[in-house]
């Protein structure tokens, strides 16, 4: 048996903070860090990272180009 598992990765040093890909991730997998990054903003976080479905959503939007996703196979997962 096979399982798909997807990995959100978020450059906290690109991100302003604009929370598009917030607003656009279907499984409230994001959210506001209460951290400032070097730039001045607060960054996107990955908060619930295991309700991840791999929709692309998030990078798509990302006008900063701070979202890396990527897709792992499991087997015997
Ligand atoms: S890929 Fe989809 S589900 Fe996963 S964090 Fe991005 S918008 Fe949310
Ligand atoms: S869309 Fe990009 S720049 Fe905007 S909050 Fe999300 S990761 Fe940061």
């Amino acid at each position: 048996m096979k399982a798909r598992t997807y990995t959100v990765r978020i450059d906290r040093n690109r991100c302003k903070g604009c929370e598009l890909c917030i607003s656009v991730c279907p499984r409230q997998v994001l959210e506001l860090s209460g951290e400032i990054n070097p730039r001045g903003y607060h960054f996107t976080r990955a908060a619930n990272p295991s309700s991840c479905i791999g929709c692309a959503n998030c990078s798509d939007m990302c006008p900063d180009t701070a979202i890396e996703l990527r897709e792992e196979m499991n087997r015997h997962a």
